[in-house]
C-alpha cells in the first residue's frame, strides 16, 4: 500500500504544533507516511500570540519534550495566571491563577465538583488564597523550588502556561519534528478531484508540486485552503466581541528585572491592553474595537496610560469568529485560519493544541478511513470548544463600566444570549463542571477553574446562593473550611521556599 502523505500548508505556531502531534500520532498509530510542512519564506507568520493555557504544558509532557531545553531554547516565562486590572471598575484589579486546587483534595462523596470554591465565596474568602499559584502571583515566584545540591524540584502536581516568543516555539517544534520535509513556497494552486472535490495537489509559486491525500490549512488569516478553495462558512462573534485590531508594541525587560509571572490584562477606554513578559522583553499590544477608536488615538491613548512613547510593530485587523465546518472533505483547517477571539483569555494556541490532540486521538488514521461522519462528529465537538470561548470571553465585558462610549455599549448591548443564560443559571446554583458537557476527551478546556476567579472578580457571584448550598451539608462545610485553611497554609510555605521568577529563569539558562 502506498504510504500516504499529510500536507501542511503553514509554518507558524499552528502549522509546526499540528505537524508535530500528526507527526507523532502516525508514528504511535504505526502508520507509515510522510508529513510535509509547506513554510514559504515570503509570507511572514503573525508575529504576535505568545500567551498560552495549561494545555501547552500538557503538551509538552505528551510529548516528552524537556521543560528546561524549551525554556532556554524559546526564551520562555511562567504564566501561573492572568492579572485583570480595571475591569470591574477603575482601580480594581484580580488574578485569574490557573491551577485548580480540587485536583489536590479527594471530595468527600457526593460533595458538588466546586465544593472549596463554593465555600470561598459562602465565606466571603479570596479564593486565589486556596491556590498555589494565588501567593505565588502576587510574588513573581516560579513553582519551582532549589535543592541543596542545587537542582530543581517542582512545587504541586499543577499544570502551568508559558508566555513566549510564538516564532522562537515555532522553530523550536520544527527543530524537534525530525523526519518532516519542509516545502518553501506560497500555494498558487489547487488540484482537486473532479468526482469527490478532495484535494488532490499544491502548486506553489515555485513551480513545484505537492500531491498529498490529506491537508491541513494552517495559512492563518490567509485562510488558503478552507475559506479561498472551499468557501467554508463563517460564524461571526463581531457583535458580542466588538474588539477587532490590534496595535502591537514591545517594552524591555533589562537582564536584572524581575519578571511577573502573569499576562497582565489591563482595561482601556475602547478595548485592553496585554504585556506578556518572556525572558528579553515585554510584548504588549492594546486590542481595541475601531467602532470606537482610531489607530492614531489608540497609539496616543497607550502612551498617555504608560508615560512613554512606543514603537507601534504593525496594525493588525481580525474577524472575530469561527469556521462553521473547519473540516471539509480532506481538509482541515487549524489555528488563525479556523476561528479567532481577542487573546484575553488565551484561547488560540490552546484551541490548536487541544483541536489536534482529539483529532489525533479519535480521527487520524490513514486518509481513505475518515469518513463524514468523523468530520461531522469533529465539527460540532470544535464548534462547542469555540462557542463556549466567545461565551466566556464575553462574560468578561459584564462590569460596571460605564465610563467611555465602549463600556456603554457593550454592557447595554453586546452581551450574548448564552452569557445571560449562563450567569441567569448561576444565580440559582452555583458552577458547577456539570455545566460544561465534556465533548472533548477530558483534554483542558474553559471550565469552572477558570470561570470561578472570574465571575468572582467581577462580583457575579452571590454570596446567598454559595451560603445556602453549604448550610445544606454542613460536614461538607466543615470539611471545605478546613481544608481551605490547610491549603492556605500549605500554599504560603510552599511559596516561602519557590525561586523567583527571574532567578529561576537564570538557573535553567545556566544549566551545563
Ligand atoms: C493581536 C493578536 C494577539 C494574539 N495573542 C495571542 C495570545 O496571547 N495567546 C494565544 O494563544 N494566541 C494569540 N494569538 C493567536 C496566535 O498568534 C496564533 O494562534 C498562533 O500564532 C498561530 O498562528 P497561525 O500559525 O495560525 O498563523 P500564522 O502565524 O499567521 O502562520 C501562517 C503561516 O501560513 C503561511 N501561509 C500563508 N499563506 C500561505 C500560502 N498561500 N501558501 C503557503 N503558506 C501560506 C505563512 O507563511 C505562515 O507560515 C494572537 C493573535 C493576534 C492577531
Amino acid at each position: 500500500m502506498d504510504k500516504p502523505h499529510y500536507v501542511i500548508v503553514g509554518g507558524g505556531t499552528a502549522g509546526w504544533i499540528t505537524a508535530f502531534i500528526v507527526q507523532d500520532s502516525l508514528r504511535r498509530l504505526k502508520i507509515d507516511a510522510r508529513v510535509t510542512v509547506v513554510e514559504p519564506s515570503k509570507i511572514p507568520t503573525v508575529g504576535v500570540g505568545e500567551a498560552t493555557t495549561a494545555a501547552f504544558n500538557v503538551f509538552l509532557k505528551s510529548f516528552g519534550i524537556d521543560e528546561f531545553e524549551f525554556f532556554r531554547k524559546t526564551g520562555a516565562t511562567f504564566k501561573l495566571g492572568i492579572r485583570h486590572e480595571d475591569w470591574r471598575r477603575k482601580g480594581f484589579t484580580y488574578y485569574g491563577p490557573i491551577d485548580d486546587p480540587h485536583q489536590v483534595v479527594a471530595a468527600p462523596p457526593g460533595a458538588p465538583s466546586d465544593y472549596l470554591n463554593v465555600y470561598g465565596i459562602a465565606a466571603g474568602r479570596p479564593l486565589q488564597d486556596m491556590h498555589m499559584f494565588g501567593p505565588l502571583l502576587m510574588q513573581w515566584k516560579a513553582p519551582y523550588a532549589k535543592k541543596p545540591d542545587g537542582s530543581l524540584i517542582r512545587l504541586g502536581p499543577f499544570l502551568h502556561a508559558y508566555h513566549f516568543d510564538q516564532a522562537l516555539v515555532g522553530r523550536f517544534l520544527a527543530s524537534k519534528s525530525s523526519g518532516v520535509d519542509i516545502a518553501d513556497g506560497v500555494v498558487s494552486g489547487v488540484e482537486r478531484d473532479p468526482q469527490t472535490g478532495d484535494v488532490t495537489g499544491l502548486v506553489l509559486d515555485t513551480g513545484a508540486r505537492i500531491d498529498g491525500d490529506f491537508f491541513f490549512d494552517c495559512s492563518g488569516f490567509h485562510k488558503r485552503l478552507i475559506v479561498k478553495e472551499f468557501a467554508a462558512a463563517w460564524v461571526s462573534y463581531a457583535h458580542e466581541l466588538p474588539v477587532n485590531r490590534a496595535l502591537p508594541f514591545w517594552l524591555p525587560i533589562a537582564e536584572d528585572d524581575e519578571i511577573p509571572n502573569y499576562t497582565r490584562a489591563w482595561a482601556q477606554e475602547a478595548g485592553w491592553m496585554w504585556q506578556i513578559p518572556t525572558q528579553g522583553r515585554f510584548g504588549c499590544g492594546y486590542v481595541y474595537s475601531d467602532e470606537f477608536l482610531t489607530p492614531e488615538g489608540a497609539k496616543l491613548e497607550v502612551e498617555r496610560v504608560l508615560g512613554r512613547e512606543i514603537e507601534v510593530r504593525s496594525d493588525i485587523r481580525f474577524q472575530i469568529g469561527r469556521l462553521e465546518t473547519p473540516w471539509i472533505n480532506n481538509v482541515i483547517a487549524v489555528g488563525l485560519s479556523s476561528s479567532f477571539l481577542e487573546p484575553l483569555e488565551s484561547t488560540s494556541i490552546h484551541g490548536t493544541i487541544v483541536q489536534m490532540m482529539l483529532f489525533a486521538r479519535r480521527f487520524l488514521g490513514r486518509p481513505e478511513t475518515m469518513t463524514g461522519d468523523h468530520r461531522a462528529d469533529y465539527n460540532r465537538r470544535v464548534g462547542r470548544q469555540v462557542d463556549d470561548f466567545r461565551t466566556f470571553v464575553n462574560t468578561h465585558y459584564v462590569t460596571e463600566r460605564d465610563d467611555t462610549p465602549f463600556w456603554r455599549e457593550v454592557r447595554a448591548h453586546r452581551i450574548h444570549p448564552e452569557t445571560r443564560e449562563r450567569l441567569a443559571h448561576w444565580q440559582r446554583q452555583m458552577p458547577r463542571m456539570t455545566d460544561f458537557p465534556d465533548d472533548l476527551d477530558g483534554l483542558p478546556h474553559i471550565q469552572t477553574q477558570l470561570h470561578y476567579p472570574v465571575l468572582e472578580g467581577l462580583g457575579l457571584l452571590r454570596q446567598d446562593v454559595a451560603r445556602a448550598e453549604m448550610a445544606a451539608d454542613p460536614a461538607l462545610r466543615q470539611f471545605a473550611r478546613d481544608t481551605y485553611e490547610s491549603l492556605v497554609k500549605e500554599y504560603r510555605a510552599a511559596t516561602g521556599q519557590a525561586l523567583g521568577h527571574a532567578e529561576f529563569l537564570r538557573t535553567v539558562r545556566d544549566m551545563p
